[in-house]
């Protein structure tokens, strides 16, 4: 509704990269204690989107707002301190420090010593003298979602978290998943491949395809559009 607080608004953004229009006047809000879905086949523009929102395409027309503020000019650090995070699709977690040497660095003293710890244990994260060399990969990918909560941002922007992990761990993260705005006071927009994911954690759902926003809306009215289906089947 029109009362609900946003968190981010993408209003009328468009990116090229030379003659490819990556993005085409793409809207897109995400409210306090939602989790916003952002799908569609591979190269309709998603991490595009991601790259504009989180500042490292800083070239794009069209306005991104946090909580009101546009925030077209800052860096990215800058908007992680403002409270936009994010990761990335690729691992990009130093094998070489320990879990809560990592969580130091990404949280930055953010959360006392018993939030990480029910953090940790929140989502099944091993201890925090543990290698993260010596964690598997989709483990790790929890870790640096854990991270970056435990910075208590407003919004976490995840590139498909869940790469990596099997059936069962998928499963278990989404449940977590689910419960994170209200755990944490942390909005979220997620990249997802799994649509039966995207259907248990997500309120409302983008849908992107050659750069152009194709549906969005509430997730079960979204998924269940022929539109979209047809988005998916033509990949
Ligand atoms: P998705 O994440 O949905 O798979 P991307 O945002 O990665 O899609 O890509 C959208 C389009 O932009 C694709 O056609 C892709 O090839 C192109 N693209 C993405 N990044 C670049 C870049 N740095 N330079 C040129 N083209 C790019
Ligand atoms: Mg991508």
């Amino acid at each position: 509704s029109e009362s609900d607080k946003s968190v981010l608004e993408v209003e009328d953004v468009s990116v090229t990269f030379g003659s490819i229009k990556a993005l085409q006047n793409v809207n897109l809000k995400v409210s306090e204690g939602e989790i916003v879905g952002l799908i569609g086949p591979n190269g309709a523009g998603k991490s595009t989107l991601v790259d504009t929102v989180s500042g490292f395409l800083p070239s794009h027309e069209g306005t991104v707002r946090l909580s009101g503020e546009n925030i077209n000019k800052l860096a990215p650090n800058q908007r992680a301190t403002a409270g936009l995070r994010r990761t990335f699709q690729q691992d990009r977690v130093p094998p070489t420090l320990s879990v809560g040497d990592y969580i130091e660095f990404v949280a930055q003293g953010a959360s006392t010593r018993d939030e990480i710890r029910e953090a940790l244990e929140f989502f099944g994260c091993p201890s925090p003298r543990t290698r993260i060399r010596n964690v598997d990969v989709g483990t790790r990918r929890i870790i640096e979602v854990t991270a970056h909560l435990l910075a208590k941002p407003k919004l976490l922007v995840l590139d498909e978290p869940a790469a990596g992990l099997s059936h069962e761990e998928h499963i278990a993260f989404g449940q977590r998943l689910q419960r994170v705005p209200e755990r944490f006071g942390t909005a979220i927009l997620i990249i997802e491949h799994d649509l039966d994911l995207v259907r248990t954690v997500c309120q409302r759902v983008t849908v992107l395809d050659f750069g152009e926003l194709l549906a969005e809306g509430g997730v079960a009215e979204v998924l269940d559009n022929p539109e979209v289906a047809k988005a998916y089947m033509g990949e």
